[in-house]
């Protein structure tokens, strides 16, 4: 099932922590919202650190870059 994207899921994302994550304004969230307007530089991917990775049992990586996750 597709994440949600709520405001509690919003809360639980850890990405604005992740080497990865672009700095300045980004939508984040992205299993739920999708990738990134920005360019990314795949540094590592902190996802599997993350709640809503469990709760979802989502096993991707990099959603910034591929996209919702399925
Ligand atoms: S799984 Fe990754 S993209 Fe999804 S909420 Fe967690 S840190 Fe953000
Ligand atoms: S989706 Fe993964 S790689 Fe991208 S910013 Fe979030 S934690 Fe980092």
């Amino acid at each position: 099932m597709a994440v949600a994207d709520t405001s509690e899921n919003l809360q639980k994302c850890i990405c604005m922590s992740c080497p990865s994550y672009p700095r300045g304004a980004d939508p984040i969230l992205y299993c739920a919202r999708g990738e990134s307007p920005k360019h990314i530089e795949q540094v590592r991917c902190t996802c599997p650190g993350c709640p809503v990775w469990h709760e979802n049992d989502l096993s991707g990586l990099y959603f910034c870059v591929n996209g919702k996750a399925p």
